[in-house]
């Protein structure tokens, strides 16, 4: 049995803030950071929008070059901790030429593995991005429009903008406990749905979205 322990609240001066930093990008939800990809876009002249719910659709925003009729650019958002591997851009690079898109946009909070450099590093239809030169996008939008996207993340979501986002269900997790087992009392993301009627399982780790202190 897993209960709710608390819905999770963060307060902007949580370490981490402040100012734009890779730990930021890093610390957030999933989809608040494919949400805050679409704001970068499009503050950089770019028609760009979500194309809907889920975490594994490999597109994640279809995008209009200026100029172009209709949508010519898919991206995909990868915020992860550890380095993306050369199988999600293969999967990505599939789903550009199978979805009409000419030209793919990886974006990660972090880096990219050697092996996705040396098999699409020199790639021409696909710009790879890693969360360093995100962030060098952001600064290049200069200091108003960065400070617009960052009070997007961090103010206008102040309570959850790293609690993450149920992939199923669209809705923000909450913290559970485990009640039985060998991890007994070790605490993971579970979906507000579960034990509803829906009752999503859908659950993520406290290494993949770090759970805070707990308020007292
Ligand atoms: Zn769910």
């Amino acid at each position: 049995m897993e209960t709710a322990v608390t819905n999770v609240k963060h307060t902007e001066c949580d370490e981490g803030a402040g100012t734009w930093n890779p730990e930021l990008l890093r610390a957030m939800d999933w989809k608040l950071f494919e949400d805050l990809c679409v704001e970068v876009l499009v503050a950089a002249g770019y028609e760009a929008e979500s194309t809907g719910a889920g975490p594994d659709r490999c597109v994640d925003i279809r995008m209009k070059t200026p100029g172009a009729e209709e949508a010519d650019v898919a991206v995909q958002c990868k915020r992860q901790k550890t380095p993306v591997a050369v199988k999600q851009v293969r999967e990505f690079f599939g789903a550009i030429t199978t979805q009409g898109y000419t030209n793919g946009l990886f974006i990660t909070t972090g880096g990219f593995r050697k092996r996705v450099l040396d098999e699409f590093g020199e790639n021409g239809g696909l710009r790879l991005v890693t969360g360093e030169q995100f962030l060098e996008g952001v600064a290049d939008l200069g200091t108003t429009e960065a400070g617009k996207l960052f009070d997007f993340v961090v103010r206008d979501h102040a309570d959850n903008w790293r609690t993450p986002t149920c992939p199923a269900c669209n809705i923000k997790m909450v913290v559970r406990e485990r009640k039985k087992g060998k991890n007994l009392g070790s605490k993971f993301w579970g979906c507000a749905n579960f034990g509803a009627p829906q009752n999503c399982r859908k659950t993520f780790s406290a290494k993949q979205f770090p759970i805070p202190e707990e308020e007292s």
